[in-house]
């Protein structure tokens, strides 16, 4: 049970990341309410993988059954050809599954658990400032209303404006100069297309990898539907504005782009109707992600934001909320998100790096391993990202004190 003072928590956004620790800790008996600057819950996105060290949190966190469409392995295939040139078995590094879902049907699943355990979930509610002493914590609403509480989180994204008042100082999201293209299939179209011999007769996710630029895609038997993203790299700046996410991406841009490539993904996109466009972009390293009074973090993108390569964005997420609900059921705030912040910080950070060195790889760059990085093909480094119990790792640190 959480110390009295913990117990009513603040969340900004209701993204991945705030609709999961509204879930989290309104599920642990925390008194929990939301702020989303958007009117309504607007769901969006397309497809995702959630990786084996966060699927053993959701696991422990009763949301198994929301999810549960498991990927058995990942093939990795040539984008001209359409040859397999690898296949990696997940369940070999950890005894839990890779699940693939999609940005959408997951924000759906959190809000309703977290409205289900008690959570309240305001939209059309923009916080325009975060403060805290060393006994409250507070965010402003604008038009003088403050709200306190004793932790707010900070679950604005990547271009989060709430960033400086935690940490103190602007840190700018860093473009990779590289465009995501989501597309989503309906069975239909999977058949005419072809996708299913490729996509659906396995619960397997495919990688077409290309110079400069690779397809990602799985197809999820529950829904009947394909979710797939295709990634070009040094986009001409008419592609290319500096707005992260639009449902605007232009079809005949990616079908030229994709002109040379095999015949079933050529044959997926003249099947599709519209897509979805992602300017890629990852955050610099920050020096910390709580405040000096230790009363407001940053969670999720707002953190720690990735590129999207190795799957980590959300899992990572994952991971802090269940690192954080674990010191905080023991210690005092401060304690708690200090012991947080050494615990989470080096570990997210070499994932960061893995993620980078495979959004090289997938396109035909340098390859991990290389420049003095860790061999990220290792049975031992694939062990340690997904075979990792956070929970116990939180309950093992000895560096808290109260
Ligand atoms: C529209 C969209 C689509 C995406 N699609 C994919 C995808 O297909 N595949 C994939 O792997 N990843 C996708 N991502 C990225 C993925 O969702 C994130 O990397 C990850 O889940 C981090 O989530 P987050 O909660 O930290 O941030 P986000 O998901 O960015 O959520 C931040 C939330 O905070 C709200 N907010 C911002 N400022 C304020 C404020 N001042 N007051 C109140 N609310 C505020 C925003 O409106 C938003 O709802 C997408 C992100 C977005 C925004």
């Amino acid at each position: 049970m959480a110390k009295e003072e913990n117990r009513k928590i603040l969340i900004i956004g209701a993204g991945l990341g705030g609709l999961a620790a509204a879930y989290y800790f309104a599920h642990n008996s925390y008194n929990v309410t939301l702020f989303e600057k958007h009117p309504s819950f607007s769901p969006r996105g397309g497809t995702m993988s959630v990786r084996p060290n966060a699927t053993r949190s959701l696991s422990n966190w009763g949301l198994h059954d929301a999810f549960a469409d498991h990927v058995a392995a990942w093939r990795f295939r040539d984008l001209r050809s359409g040859e397999e040139v690898a296949r990696h078995v997940n369940e070999e590094f950890s005894g839990y599954a890779d699940w693939g879902v999609d940005r959408g049907t997951t924000q759906g699943v959190l809000f309703q658990a977290a409205e289900a355990a008690g959570a309240v979930l305001e939209f059309g509610r923009e916080v325009v400032g975060v403060g805290d002493d060393g006994d409250r914590a507070w965010v402003d609403l604008g038009a003088g209303e403050r709200v306190e509480g004793s932790l707010v989180v900070v679950a604005d994204g990547i271009a989060s404006r709430l960033r400086r008042d935690v940490i103190g100082v602007e840190v700018r999201p860093v473009f990779a100069n590289a465009t995501n293209y989501p597309v989503e299939l309906d069975g239909e179209a999977i058949t005419t297309s072809g996708l299913r011999q490729d996509l659906a007769n396995s619960t397997d996710g495919v990688v077409w990898v290309g110079q400069g630029k690779y397809a990602i895609g799985r197809y999820a038997p529950k829904l009947d539907k394909a979710w797939l993203v295709f990634d070009i790299r040094g986009e001409p700046a008419a592609e290319q504005d500096r707005e992260l996410w639009a449902e605007s991406g232009n079809l005949n841009h990616i079908r030229t782009s994709f002109s040379g490539c095999c015949a079933s993904l050529k044959s997926a996109l003249s099947s599709a109707n519209r897509c979805d466009r992602w300017n890629l972009a990852h955050l610099p390293e920050l020096p910390h992600w709580r405040s000096p009074n230790g009363r407001l973090i940053l969670l999720g993108d707002s953190a720690h934001a990735m590129l999207p390569n190795v799957a980590q964005g959300f899992s990572t997420i994952i991971e802090d909320i269940d690192a954080l609900g674990t010191f905080l059921a023991e210690h005092t705030i401060a304690a708690s998100t200090e012991a947080w912040e050494k615990l989470r910080m080096p570990r997210v950070s070499k994932i960061q790096a893995y993620a980078a060195a495979a959004f090289q790889g997938f396109s035909g760059g340098a390859e991990a391993g290389e420049n003095g990085l860790p061999d990220y093909e290792s049975s031992e480094f694939l062990r340690w990202l997904l075979d990792y119990d956070v929970g116990e790792e939180a309950r093992g640190q000895c560096f808290l004190e109260g």
